[in-house]
């Protein structure tokens, strides 16, 4: 029997799913995981995703109905909406959230609707005026939002008027969301049928005799055909790709068609863009490699995640290409994941030469209608068996998922901080195999501490390469003793004597430097020399970065800018001096000691732009940069094959943070960018400078005792209860007002405690304690690890819910943020 309702996910942060009625014209074609057109509150057209039917009416109010039904077939599969409804209880948000998130904007519909004239409409009399006046608009735009339209029809409900052009099929809701998926056409050039044979082509060659141009496109298309044959049987060839090939060629082509020597032919084509090189082979494997291969394999026979600990360059992403070879070669799909878009540029190319155009790849660089194309093709089996794509694509619709790649498994950029889901890319893979029986493989030469504990306990099946590649060695690390240094004057700024002596050294060799400053900005701040008064964010609690190159001051936080001062905001003193350094004065220095030296600095200022990483990356690679000074970003596992340097410049400030993982980050960071040196050719050099020659994390990673690290450190983390013994659960509460704020967390940390004792750390005021005129507390709860995540999570809600339903307290927010980072 036909059901009655459907519930239905839409993209708004109330914590459940909304029933609609199914009019009869749509009850064949209502189902889950199909997108339809309904109404919320008074004005808003969206579009969700039906999740269930069924014929239970709500009994708390009347339904609406559902205005149009978007899809033929399922857009997102069950598998995937019980993943929505497990992230949104694990991670505390609601599955509307998941929702947006989840789906590209081009197959969703938000609270900006717009409405589209329906071009063959059919003519309706019976109409009141008002709805013309939206008609002639309509007719005279492109489109129009909702709220447009109640203002072209001067009405304030405009819904209902709205509603009933949608029914009579004059005005279209789906317009956009359709658009955006529509094939992508381009024009192609083919050999004109009257030259179809060698005779006629050849006296067409011969005719061509005193038009240059017109005879070298023209030999350049039969070459890109592939050949005189080709051409014949009528192979084509993208009018762009023949231009490409020969310069200031589009007069001459238009003359060769006018000739009817060539014709036009509309061509459908990827947005993806296809693959022509030659698939390569995946390279034989060294004997370690295939030891560490076959074990990894027993570790997935065993149904355990593999975690492969291997140093940089010992081969990990070859095994990677040999597991997906096998998976799709079975008929499975693979998931290769990073935690960066920077990364995948690299890896694209690599895993584009073995895996052609099985190879998709998903990530918020690449344009919706790209990112729509990945998402049917995979609802269609269609030709992408390989993604690569950052956290993001854990949310496509898999259909039979043989195997997850996490690479860089240890990275904090898989975790979302905002807007919610706040989730852990490489946690959800980790579910997602254990439901779907699916292989996962974590990489990385630095474990994440929660991973490795895992493997040591035998939860996760642990493999490793300790050997780079044919034997190269590992960089050797100097410790600079930065103090030392600077007690004898020996320091010249921020550079020790002996990193500007092998800085020289690898110039005069031609070889590339990596200076790693784990600081962004000129200068953090500003400060009178005279009362040590500093600028501060008129919005936020925190001091304003300077930015030497467009001399203003910067928020961080908010954004908000200023420039800079000349005097003193409370003595009026003129003595204003920078403190501290960041990337953009290390490149400035670096330049006046090297005045030859051509210097990039990679950070987030300079990578802002949709290409801006790639130009970097691609001029460091081909040797355009002898010097790249970066922040955390270069620390990433990026391959340059001339680097011999890497200058680590203030260990200190990685060590020195009050945050329970700043031990672990600052030996991630320390390592990996210290990686960076020496790949293929020689062994590498790498000077690290600090204060604290005899910290410990720092003699770990001059040795690079990984092992060592870990055992070191773990005992702290089970002392003080912290991952991987204890979840975290950090409760950020939000308020305009400083006093209501206080009172409001006061009360849900005394709520909490009543359930949860000395596991509630706080109410506390973070660091930076108002961001955007609001002020701030934070809450953090130390859960047990088998705690069920959907009580914690009821119990969480019930202590938020009693403090909101206080009358004062209604507009306090609180944003839960489940394993911070
Ligand atoms: P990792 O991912 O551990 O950093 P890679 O897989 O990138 O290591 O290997 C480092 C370098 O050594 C790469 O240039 C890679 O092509 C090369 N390499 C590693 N293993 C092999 C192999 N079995 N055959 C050929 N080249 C290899
Ligand atoms: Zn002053
Ligand atoms: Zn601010």
């Amino acid at each position: 029997m036909e059901k009655k309702y459907a519930d239905i996910v839409l993209p708004v942060p109330l914590p459940r799913l909304f029933t609609y009625s199914i009019p009869d014209e749509f009850a064949g074609t209502t189902a889950p995981g199909r997108r339809v057109v309904v109404s919320f509150g008074k004005r808003r057209l969206m579009s969700g995703v039906v999740f269930a039917l069924h014929n239970n009416a709500p009994r708390e109010y009347d339904t609406k109905a559902i205005l149009s039904v978007l899809d033929d077939n399922e857009v997102v599969t069950q598998d995937q909406l019980a993943l929505w409804e497990w992230i949104a209880a694990y991670y505390q948000c609601t599955v509307g959230e998941v929702y947006k998130a989840a789906l590209p904007s081009g197959l969703k519909l938000e609270s900006e609707t717009r409405l589209y004239l329906n071009k063959d409409y059919e003519e309706v009399t019976d109409l009141p005026p008002r709805a013309y006046a939206l008609i002639n608009y309509l007719a005279d735009n492109k489109y129009c939002t909702l709220d447009k339209a109640a203002v072209v029809t001067e009405l304030k409900n405009v819904y209902p008027l709205v509603k009933r052009l949608i029914e009579a099929g004059i005005v279209l809701v789906n317009e956009e969301m359709t658009a955006s998926y529509r094939p992508k056409t381009e024009q192609a050039l083919v050999l004109h049928p009257k030259h179809r044979n060698e005779d006629a082509l050849r006296d067409f060659f011969d005719s061509l005799g005193r038009a240059p141009k017109q005879l070298e496109l023209l030999m350049t298309f039969v070459s890109q055909c592939g050949g005189v044959d080709k051409a014949i049987e009528g192979q084509r060839v993208l009018r762009r790709q023949l231009l490409a090939a020969v310069d200031g060629g589009s007069g001459a082509v238009a003359e060769l068609i006018k000739k009817e020597g060539l014709a036009v032919e509309d061509v459908q084509v990827d947005r993806l863009g296809s693959f022509n090189g030659k698939i390569a082979d995946v390279n034989p494997l060294s004997a370690v490699q295939v030891q560490a291969l076959a074990e990894i394999r027993a570790g997935f026979e065993d149904g355990k995640p593999v975690l492969l600990h291997g140093v940089t360059s010992s081969g990990k992403t070859e095994l990677y290409i040999h597991l997906i070879e096998e998976t799709i070669s079975k008929g499975r799909q693979a998931l290769y994941l990073l935690p960066e878009i920077a990364l995948t540029t690299q890896i694209t190319n690599r895993l584009r030469s073995h895996f052609g155009d099985k190879l998709g790849v998903y990530h918020s660089r690449f344009s919706d209608g790209e990112r729509v194309e990945v998402w049917k093709d995979m609802l269609t089996e269609g030709r992408f068996s390989v993604i690569l794509g950052v956290r993001s694509s854990i949310f496509l619709p898999f259909r039979d998922l043989g195997l997850i790649i996490v690479d860089e498994e240890h990275d904090p950029s898989f975790k979302q901080y905002d807007p919610a889901p706040r989730y852990n890319a490489r946690d959800v893979a980790l579910l997602m195999a254990r439901r779907a029986s699916c292989n996962i493989l974590l990489g990385t030469a630095t474990p994440s501490i929660e991973s490795y504990y895992h493997a040591r306990s035998g939860m996760y099946h642990l493999v490793e390469l300790t050997q780079r590649h044919e034997g190269i060695q590992l960089p050797l690390i100097e410790v600079v003793n930065t103090q030392e240094a600077k007690r004898r004057k020996l320091m010249q700024s921020h550079f020790s004597p002996r990193l500007l002596e092998l800085v020289t050294k690898a110039l005069e060799n031609k070889e590339q430097v990596i200076l790693f400053q784990n600081r962004r900005g000129f200068a953090p701040y500003l400060e009178c020399s005279v009362c040590a008064w500093v600028p501060r964010c008129i919005h936020c609690d925190v001091s304003m970065t300077y930015h030497k190159h467009t001399e203003s001051l910067v928020c961080h936080y908010c954004g908000y800018t200023e420039t800079v001062r000349t005097r003193c905001g409370a003595c009026g003193s003129p003595s204003l001096r920078t403190v501290g350094f960041g990337t953009q004065k290390v490149e400035e220095e670096i330049k006046v000691l090297f005045p030859e030296a051509r210097v990039g600095r990679m950070d987030y200022d300079t990578t802002r732009g949709s290409k801006g990483y790639e130009k970097l990356i691609s001029s460091f690679e081909k040797g355009e940069l002898d010097i790249l000074v970066g922040t955390q970003m270069v620390t990433k596992g990026l391959d340059f094959d001339r680097v011999s340097l890497v200058g680590i410049l203030n260990a200190d400030s990685m060590l020195n943070s009050p945050d329970f993982r700043a031990f672990e980050r600052g030996f991630q960071m320390m390592a990996q960018v210290s990686g960076r040196a020496g790949r293929k050719n020689k062994r590498g050099r790498v000077v690290l400078q600090t204060s604290d020659p005899e910290h410990p994390v720092i003699r770990f990673v001059v040795s690079n005792e990984f092992k060592g690290f870990y055992e070191y450190h773990i005992a702290e983390r089970e002392m003080f209860r912290y991952p991987p013994y204890y979840r975290l659960i950090s409760l950020t509460v939000k308020h305009r007002d400083r006093k209501i704020l206080q009172e409001a967390s006061a009360f849900l940390g005394d709520v909490l405690k009543s359930g949860l004792g000395n596991r509630v750390l706080g109410p506390q005021e973070p660091p930076v304690s108002r961001i955007r005129d609001y002020f701030l507390q934070k809450i953090l709860i130390k859960v047990e690890r088998t705690a069920s995540p959907s009580k914690t999570k009821e119990f969480i809600q019930s202590c938020i819910d009693q403090t909101v339903s206080k009358e004062p307290w209604k507009y306090v927010s609180v944003i839960a943020d489940v394993d911070p980072m």
